[in-house]
């Protein structure tokens, strides 16, 4: 799930008897294939999970804390907002619907009394148009005020599904395969920048249904130190 910010393939592991475990790491896989394709991207496994874990308790323990603010956040809009933007687009979804019906009956009484001499063939002519006209824009607006509330019920589900995931763990010891994937859609390595005189790099840590990104900053010096002192 460790991706190249560059060229968007996975990052490949890097293992062997000569490595311990320390020295462990990932670079990008197309860099792997052809050094021209893209550049290394290199980040040693340990720096990158220590990463990841303070990214992890960071965003567990704000959601615990701030429950609605998380879902405020995750939503992109306010929870009042929201249902009010909801209510709105059902009530026009369900107007919109009536609103067909309603002409194509329209359509059949101005046919039937253009038929029995009513009503001109001019009129006719200029009335029908104008019904065409509206249903034919009701029938578009139908389809994306429908994907506006699925989207935003599906992004409901998913936030509270996340909140879920948190509750099930009160605290994050250590990272381990199945706390990644239950939390974790993806993680992106960017290339390092050395413009502070040491090499760091950019991590994106895209948690699950797309809840929240969060951007840290590895640095590989400031690990070998904190060890160092441990
Ligand atoms: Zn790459």
């Amino acid at each position: 799930m460790v991706y190249c910010a560059d060229c968007g393939k996975k990052m490949y592991l890097c293992r062997s008897k000569r490595l311990n475990s320390d020295q462990e790491h990932l670079k990008c896989s197309s860099y792997a294939k052809d050094k021209d394709d893209c550049s290394a991207h290199f980040i040693r496994t340990v720096v990158l999970e220590e990463i990841v874990l303070s990214e992890l308790r960071k965003m567990t323990t704000f959601v615990r804390e701030n429950e609605s603010e998380f879902i405020e956040l995750a939503m992109q809009n306010s929870q009042q907002k929201q249902s009010a933007e909801m209510k709105a687009a059902k009530k026009r979804l369900a107007q919109s619907e009536k609103r067909i019906s309603e002409l194509d009956k329209l359509f059949t009484r101005l046919y039937e009394d253009n038929v029995s001499g009513k009503i001109s063939d001019e009129r006719f002519e200029m009335m029908s148009k104008n019904y065409e006209a509206e249903q034919k824009e009701l029938r578009q607006i139908i389809p994306e005020l429908s994907q506006f509330i699925e989207a935003r019920e599906q992004k409901n589900v998913d936030t509270a599904q996340f909140i879920g995931i948190v509750r099930k763990y009160s605290e994050i010891p250590k990272l381990t395969p199945e706390i990644m994937h239950e939390f974790i859609e993806k993680i992106v390595v960017h290339a390092p920048d050395k413009s502070s005189g040491h090499r760091t790099q950019q991590i994106d840590i895209c948690f699950r249904f797309n809840v929240a990104v969060a951007t840290a900053v590895a640095d590989s010096m400031v690990y070998d130190k904190k060890r160092k002192a441990a």
